[in-house]
Formats: structure tokens, sequence, C-alpha cells
């Protein structure tokens, strides 16, 4: 399998998990851009957001709500923090599995870059 989130979704790759149930894992990004910047993986393999069908739909509110309660309990949840999904390459992405980013600990931009 080449896919590197299939891959540590299924611990072949080693990661720094700290959440994962049955629809996802959750892990702290290798190349951190904030003291907070961990990555919410569906286990199900979707390229990017344009492959989202509707039967993903309760996937990805839990995955929202997952970010949410890591955000709670790494402390950022009052000061604040961003989720970004990446789609394609003018966003950024460079992992076509889809992963949503939860960064943190630090003031955020806005617009970003
Ligand atoms: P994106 O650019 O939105 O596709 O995000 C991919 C993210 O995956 C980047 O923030 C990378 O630092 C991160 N990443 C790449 N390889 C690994 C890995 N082996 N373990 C954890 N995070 C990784
Ligand atoms: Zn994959």
């Amino acid at each position: 399998m080449s896919c590197l989130f299939c891959r540590i979704v299924n611990g072949e790759v080693p990661s720094k998990k700290i959440f994962e149930d049955e629809s996802m894992v959750a892990f702290h990004d290798v190349n951190p851009q904030a003291p907070v910047h961990v990555l919410v993986v569906p286990r199900t393999h979707i390229a990017t957001l344009n492959d989202l069908t509707p039967e993903d739909s309760a996937l990805i509110g839990e995955m929202t709500r997952r970010a949410a309660a890591i955000a709670k309990e790494l402390g950022v949840d009052a000061r604040g923090y961003r989720t970004v999904f990446n789609c394609n390459s003018e966003a950024g992405q460079t992992v076509f599995h889809i992963h949503l980013h939860l960064l943190g600990g630090r003031p955020m931009h806005w617009p970003p870059g």
C-alpha cells in the first residue's frame, strides 16, 4: 500500500498517536507548524475533499468534533485554534488521504498565507 496515511492508520508506519477509534486516528504532525499540530485522519482512504460523498457526512462531523475535543484536552480550546483541510495543489495538500489539521498554541494570522 503506497498511501502514507493508510500506512500510519494501519500501524505500518509509526506515529505519535493521541486518539483512535473505529473510524479515525489522530496523531502529532511530524513537522509541527505550531505548539499544537495534530492531524485527524479517517481510517478509510479518501484522496481529497473533492471525493467526499453524502455517506461521508457523519465521518466529517465526527472528525471535526474530535478535533475540538483534542483541542480541549491539549488546553487550547479557550485561547483558540484553527482547523484546516487543504485540498489539492494550490492549498498545499501533499498527502492525498484527507486529514484535518488542528493548529494551536500561538496566534494565528488571517488571511492565511
Ligand atoms: P498537507 O500538506 O495538508 O497534505 O499536510 C500533510 C501533513 O502531513 C504535513 O503537515 C506533514 O508535516 C505531515 N506529515 C507528513 N509525513 C508525516 C508523518 N510520517 N507523520 C506525521 N505527519 C506527517
Ligand atoms: Zn490512504
